[in-house]
C-alpha cells in the first residue's frame, strides 16, 4: 500500500469531496496507478486539468504514482493566467469555439447570442461529442463529468450552474470571454454567421410593420433566417449587459 498527498487548486475543488477541498489530503493506493487514474477516481476529469506537479515538477498524465508523492493539480482555465495573456494582446490568442452536450441547448443559444461559435445538437452520442471536440478543436461544455474523462477530450469544462443565465455567466467568467463576444453576429437557431443584406432585397420577406421601421437586416448564412432589431433583441441586450457588465463580487 502506497500513500500520496494530493491538493486541488481553484475551480477543481468544486469536483472533489468536501474533505479534500483547498487543502492537502492523503490518498492510499495499491501498486503503481497512473496519476491520471488516481485524480479521476477523486472526481476530477483530466479534460479540466492543465498542469500536474509531482514534488514540484511537471509530469504527464500517464506517470505512475510512487509512495510519498506530493501531487498538485491545476485547472485548465485559470482566470488570472488568461488575463495576464490578454494584458499584452489586444485580442484573445484564439477564437474560442465550443461543442455542448444535449442538455445545454439554452446555453448554446446564449453563447451564439454573444457571437460565439457554439455547436449543439439535441441528442448527440458521447462518442460524437468527444470526437467533434478533438477534431474541431472545440471546448466541450457539459454537465456530465464522465464525458470529460474520455481520453479524446483535451479541452473540457464541467458546467457547475443549472440555470442557463448562470451557466452563461460561469462560462464567460471562467474562460474570460467578455472580450471575444460579438453580440448579434451569429444565428441563435443554427450557429451560422449573420451577414448584412440590402434592405431592398428582403423587403418582401419582412412583416409590413417591420418593413416600415427597421434600417438594418441580417441574414443567416446557414439557415437563411432573417434577423432585425426588435423587442426580442432589447431583452437579449439586457441579458448581455448583465452577463458581460457585472462581474460577481467574491468570486475568487
Ligand atoms: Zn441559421
Amino acid at each position: 500500500m502506497g500513500r500520496a498527498t494530493v491538493r486541488f487548486y481553484a475551480e477543481l475543488n468544486d469536483l472533489v469531496a468536501p474533505e479534500r477541498r483547498f487543502r492537502d489530503s492523503e490518498v492510499e493506493f495499491d501498486g503503481s496507478p497512473a496519476v491520471k487514474d488516481l485524480i479521476e477516481s477523486l472526481g476530477v476529469p483530466h479534460g479540466e486539468i492543465e498542469l500536474l506537479l509531482r514534488n514540484g515538477r511537471s509530469i504527464a498524465f500517464g506517470e505512475r504514482l510512487r509512495d510519498g508523492d506530493r501531487i498538485a493539480v491545476y485547472p485548465k482555465f485559470e482566470a488570472f493566467d488568461v488575463a495576464t495573456l490578454s494584458a499584452v494582446r489586444a485580442t484573445p490568442l484564439r477564437e474560442p469555439r465550443f461543442v455542448l452536450d444535449g442538455h445545454l441547448g439554452r446555453l448554446a443559444a446564449y453563447l451564439r447570442m454573444l457571437g460565439l461559435d457554439a455547436r449543439w445538437e439535441a441528442q448527440p452520442s458521447d462518442a460524437d461529442l468527444a470526437r467533434i471536440s478533438a477534431d474541431e478543436g472545440r471546448i466541450l461544455l457539459t454537465r456530465d463529468v464522465g464525458l470529460l474523462k474520455r481520453s479524446q477530450v483535451t479541452h473540457g469544462l464541467f458546467v457547475r450552474a443549472t440555470d442557463p443565465e448562470e451557466q452563461l455567466r460561469e462560462v464567460v467568467e471562467r474562460l474570460q470571454l467578455a472580450r471575444a463576444a460579438r453580440p448579434f453576429t451569429r444565428c441563435l437557431r443554427c450557429n451560422g454567421v449573420l451577414e448584412s443584406v440590402e434592405l431592398t432585397t428582403v423587403e418582401s420577406e419582412l412583416p409590413p410593420k417591420v418593413r416600415e421601421r427597421v434600417r438594418e437586416v441580417r441574414r443567416c448564412s446557414g439557415c437563411r433566417k432573417l434577423y432585425w432589431a426588435g423587442t426580442h433583441r432589447d431583452r437579449m441586450s439586457l441579458l448581455i449587459e448583465r452577463v458581460l457588465g457585472l462581474p460577481r463580487p467574491g468570486r475568487r
